[in-house]
Parts: structure tokens; sequence; C-alpha cells
């Protein structure tokens, strides 16, 4: 899901049913900012991205890593039954997923982890999932599990903020709202917005060219403040494709039909997103909350610390006919040119918890 930012094609412009509903509103209340821009467009009750449309897969706009292989989902779940046996194995554990998907990742994690002693018993699962569609499929996908599931719509979670919490994102923190700012010619940093020009089309105020200097940030308080902050025996791993480093790039982008997209292009119907600046959602955590980061680490350093060329190994050795297959989907993950360093993982604990598996080695390394 990355691609560089697209120029404003106007022929390529499509009236999609969201568009009368986001003119009247600018003609109402004047240009939206970026943030409630993106928030029409993907979360719109009638005609938002992700609350109508089946987006995820081969089938959708754009797939995922528990999409592609089941040894992602199942590494997590491991990754999952370790940390619940480093909290001291309690009785109840609460399990939070914040935008589940298609519910293929908990899927291959619960399956992974059925001989875990005692792991299913303590587990209570919570998913925050906007879209009414992929609540459905999550449901659908989880159900032979015979686990008690709660669903939620929105943050912060519903619960007793004592209670033993791991809590899993993938491909969450891209979707959150950003506002832009915009270095202008007077040299003033501007509010970047979306307005209509004199025949009633949606453009980027101020305007724009391929060189100007802009500053993305996303707003990662539900998460953070809301969520994380009142959670005091927890742990949370968010994996996503972003930079360490907080840089002027315009890093929103669109993407429909596995294609990139300017963003003003076909709202409602491409998922609009943006590159994770770690380093700022870091700042925020330690700023908001009690967590501990550990460091940053590659999707592909995860994997394979924890064991994804072994596991893929035993996979083919079980099916040999779908050697090439296993393979394949499995380097996907954690090949340089493909997700293996554009994605990131980020491990955060409660400051009484110990190191948190798949970051340690590479902290002891590098310090
Ligand atoms: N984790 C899944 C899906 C990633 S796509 C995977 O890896 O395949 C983003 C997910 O977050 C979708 O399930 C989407 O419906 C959900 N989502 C996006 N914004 C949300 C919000 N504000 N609140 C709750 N869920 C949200």
């Amino acid at each position: 899901m990355t691609a560089p930012p697209q120029l404003y094609d106007p022929a390529a412009r499509r009236e999609t049913p969201l568009l009368p509903h986001l003119k009247a509103r600018i003609n109402a209340e004047g240009p939206l900012s970026i943030a409630a821009y993106m928030t029409d467009c993907l979360q719109h009750p009638e005609h938002g991205y992700y609350r109508n449309r089946a987006a995820i897969g081969a089938q959708g706009d754009f797939i995922t890593a528990p999409e592609i292989s089941q040894i992602f989902g199942e590494l997590i779940g491991l990754w999952c039954a370790v940390v619940w046996q480093q909290m001291g194995s309690p009785q109840s554990l609460h399990l939070v997923e914040l935008g589940p998907g298609r519910g293929t990742q908990l899927a291959d994690a619960l399956r992974a982890t059925r001989r875990v002693p005692g792991f299913h018993a303590a587990l209570h699962l919570t998913l925050i999932e906007s879209s009414k569609v992929l609540a459905a499929q999550q449901q659908a996908a989880l159900s032979k599990f015979g686990l008690q599931i709660r669903w939620q719509s929105e943050l912060p979670l519903h619960g007793d903020p004592t209670t033993p919490t791991i809590v899993l994102a993938n491909e969450f923190l891209d979707a959150l709202p950003v506002a832009q700012h915009q270095r202008t010619n007077t040299g003033d940093l501007a509010l970047r917005q979306v307005g209509l020009d004199t025949t009633g089309n949606l453009i980027f105020i101020p305007g724009e060219s391929a060189d100007a200097e802009i500053i993305t940030s996303a707003d990662t308080t539900g998460v953070t403040a809301s969520l994380l902050a009142p959670i005091k025996n927890a742990v949370a791993l968010f994996i996503d494709y972003g930079h360490t480093e907080t840089g002027n790039r315009d890093t929103l982008q669109a993407v429909r039909d596995h294609k990139p997209e300017h963003p003003l292009t076909s709202p409602g119907e491409a998922d609009l997103t943006n590159h994770v600046d770690f380093a700022a959602f870091i700042a925020q955590v330690t700023k908001t909350t009690s967590f501990i980061p550990e460091r940053v680490v590659t999707q592909a350093e995860f994997l394979g610390s924890l064991g994804i060329v072994e596991r893929a190994q035993r996979l083919i050795a079980a099916n040999p006919s779908e050697a090439n297959l296993i393979e394949t989907s499995a380097s996907r993950l954690i090949a340089p040119q493909s997700m293996g360093t554009r994605f990131k993982a980020v491990g955060l604990r409660s400051p009484h918890l110990p190191s948190l598996p798949g970051f340690e080695n590479i902290t002891r390394g590098r310090s």
C-alpha cells in the first residue's frame, strides 16, 4: 500500500455517491480540513469506504500481511501466547484487535495457539471495527473457535482497565485521519484543506505543486490518550508501513483496485491512508501513557526473530505440493523489495513487564 504522491488529473475524476454530500458540506461550512475529508471518505455512515465495502483481499482494493500468508497470523498468535506467559499466565486475558479486517489474522492466531495449555480458556476477545461488512466477516471467520467475542465500533476500550491486556493492530494507524500543513510562497504554513473550484470541483487549498513542502500529522490521540493510557497491565503491537524519521512530505495516498490514485479522484470509493510517522506516534505514546516502547524493528526483523523461516519450512514439509506458494508468500512478508523493510513493528509494554519477544535481540545487538 505505498505509492508516490499522485498529481491531480481532473479528467479521471469520478462522480461517486459521496461526492454530492461533500460538495453540499463545503458549500454550507466552507473548505474541509484533510482530517474531515478523510473521515467522511472512510467513515461516512452511508457512503464511507469502510462502512460498505469488502475492501481487503485479492478481490478488494488492497491486500494485507495476514491475507498474504497464514504464517503471519500464526506467528502473531504464538507471540501473544508467549507474552501471556511472561505476564504470569493470568486466568483472564483481554485480547483486543483494532481494525481486524476479515478476521484472518485472529483466526490464524487462534488456530496456532489451540494447544497452548490454558491460553484459549483465558481469552476475552474485543474487536474494534467501524465497518459492519467487515465485522460480519470477522464473526464468520472466528465463530468456529467457540470463544466469546465483543465488538465495538469505536475507541476507547470498554471494560476493566486492570485486566491483563494485549492490543494488536495491523495496518490500523495508517487509516487514522491526518492534518496537513503546506508551506506557502510567503514562507508561512497554511492548513491544507479541500474546497471547490469555480466550476464546483474538489480541489486542494492552497493549490497543488509537485515540490510543495507538506507536513502531515496523524491524530493518534484516540489510540494513545483514550485507549492505551488507562490500561496499566498491558502490551501492544502495532505493525504498519511508514518511516521512523519525521519528514516534510505529502504521505497521504489513495488506492483503488490495487492501483494508486489521487486522493480527490474517487471520494468514498478509494482507500485513503497515510504512511505512519513512527517517531511522532512513539513521542505521543511516551507523552500521554506510561507504556515503554521497544526499539522499532522492521517487519522482516520481527518475523525473522519469531521464526518465519523455520515455520515456512515446516509448513512446506507438511504440504509439499504447495511449497512454491508457501515460499513466495512468506518471502513477500520479509523481502526488502516487498513488505520486509517498509513495514515496521512497534512494541509497547507496561513498565513492570519484561522486554517483548521479537524486539530483544535487536535491542541488545545495537545498544
Ligand atoms: N488488520 C486487518 C485490516 C487492516 S485495514 C488486516 O491486516 O488485514 C484497516 C481496518 O481498520 C479495517 O478493518 C477498517 O474497517 C478498520 N478501521 C479503520 N478505521 C477505523 C476506526 N476509526 N475505528 C475502527 N475501525 C477502523
